[in-house]
């Protein structure tokens, strides 16, 4: 997977990435990164690529230019490259691990931080192919979504994480959230661990997951429950634990 990130702050996204297992991924040539940065397209001597909003209204607004050209460089001038180029916005798609899962399909994906009261329409329309937001919240800059999407995304391709089958046991990688994880001591603070995990016997200790992560969504998360897609295990544990409810 290669990302090519286009920001006005290169470092950020630069430093963020050479930590962990995401740096690890980098180093073994896994995943490769390159930052554009935005400003070297500046039309001006004081490298500013915003301006004041036709219309007024507070905050600047980044200028469709500097930002075209910055596309075109990540595509390598490539005519009809169809790398998606997305764009991280409050308006755009909520992320999710399904969207995390699609993006880790491609080779390549170009990523523009937007900042300051966000990019000319113009320039999204014509140059950008997907818009993502990463929470119903707004931040300063396109850089830290493009971490948070690089780092979901990274761990869905192979090699990236160290053990395999981590990314696919984990929280909405199935219907479930994660059940609870425990390591040693046996012993913390008087809590001991749950005597299933120290058994040895796989199966029981499948089963006691499988209750658990049921268990777990269903306190904090049951919008994520989609009965229709519920095995006949997980259909009896709801319906015992449902039960218990009441
Ligand atoms: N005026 C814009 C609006 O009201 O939607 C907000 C612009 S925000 C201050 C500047 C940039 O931060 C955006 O262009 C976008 O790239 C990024 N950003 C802020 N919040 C985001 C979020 N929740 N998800 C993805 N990107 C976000």
């Amino acid at each position: 997977m290669k990302y090519t990130v286009l920001t006005l702050f290169p470092e950020m996204i630069e430093s963020a990435s050479t930590e962990s297992i995401v740096g690890r991924a980098i180093e073994k040539g896994i995943i490769e990164l390159k930052t554009i940065d935005i400003r070297k397209y500046a039309r001006n001597r004081y490298g500013s690529v915003d301006d004041y909003p036709f219309g007024g209204g507070a905050g600047m607004v980044m200028q469709a230019e500097p930002v075209c050209q910055a596309v075109e460089e990540a595509k390598n001038g490539k005519e009809g490259n169809k790398t998606p180029v997305i764009l991280m916005s409050p308006a755009g798609r909520r992320f999710t691990q399904t969207i995390a899962r699609e993006l880790a399909e491609y080779e390549e994906l170009i990523i523009l931080c937007g900042h300051y009261e966000g990019i000319d329409r113009r320039v999204i329309d014509e140059a950008v192919t997907d818009e993502i937001s990463i929470g119903d919240y707004v931040l300063t800059g396109g850089e830290l979504p493009a971490l948070v999407v690089m780092d979901a995304v990274s761990r869905m391709i192979p090699g990236v994480l160290g053990n395999e089958s981590s990314a696919e046991e984990e929280s909405f990688s199935g219907m479930w959230l994660e059940y609870p994880q425990y390591t040693r001591p046996r012993v913390f603070h008087g809590q001991e661990v749950p005597e299933v995990l120290l058994s040895g016997n796989h199966e029981q200790i499948r089963k006691w997951r499988l209750k658990e992560a049921i268990r777990t969504t269903l306190e904090r998360r049951p919008d994520l429950i989609c009965e229709e897609q519920l095995t006949k295990e997980e259909k009896k544990i709801l319906q015992d634990l449902l039960d218990n409810q009441n």
